[in-house]
């Protein structure tokens, strides 16, 4: 069975095919010969998720899922959210983006916050989505190198690390991503 990830985040391809079952061959968006950018316009995480994946099971007619995920602020009423990625403007700069957050939380008490992310599955003409969420605090100064986006400004809850100073597995263990993908992993087993 051949499975599209509307992906062309090579690493994320890989970690995947890695751990479906054998019999599911994930096809990259370059393997399908979509080369053109899928415009990520919703106004929701999930919203996004739902338009990569119905776009490709629309346009070329291949079972697909799709991912989007952010990072959710509860005092911020939820921002950055869907627009995590360009929170300080285009062009996208994760040093930018958490300087905007730590500035717009600059003398706010509550630093709750989670990492959401949402996998919406296109398989034979139904449609299931999948969500991983963490919670945690958001610190006032960054620490850690690894990772990406406000890695190092997140402190996961029962955690006192940030998820900077995390390695990539103990990352993938505990973080919004991996509770997603092995949502998605256990319905395709
Ligand atoms: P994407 O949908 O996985 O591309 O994530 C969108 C944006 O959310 C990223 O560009 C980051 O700013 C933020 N984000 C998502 N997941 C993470 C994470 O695991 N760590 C830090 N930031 C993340």
């Amino acid at each position: 069975m051949q499975l599209v990830f509307a992906s062309n985040n090579k690493n994320k391809i890989k970690e995947i095919q890695l751990l479906v079952p054998a019999s599911i061959q994930i096809l990259s968006l370059e393997d399908i010969g979509c080369t053109e950018d899928i415009a990520e316009t919703a106004d929701t995480i999930e919203g996004n998720a739902i338009l990569k994946a119905n776009y490709v099971t629309e346009k070329y007619g291949y079972d697909c899922f799709a991912d989007d995920s952010g990072l959710e602020v509860d005092a911020l009423n939820g921002e950055p959210g869907v627009f995590s990625a360009r929170y300080a403007g285009e062009p996208k700069n994760d040093e930018n983006n958490i300087a905007k957050l730590l500035t717009n939380l600059k003398d706010v008490k509550n630093k709750k916050a989670n990492f959401k992310t949402v996998i919406c599955l296109n398989s034979k003409g139904k449609q299931h989505l999948f969500t991983g969420i963490i919670n945690g605090q958001i610190i006032e100064e960054r620490i850690g190198t690894n990772g990406f986006g406000y890695d190092p400004i997140f402190v996961a809850d029962g955690y006192e690390k940030t998820f900077a100073e995390l390695s990539l597995e103990e990352k993938s263990n505990i973080s919004h991503r991996g509770i997603a993908v092995k949502k998605l992993i256990d319905f395709l087993k």
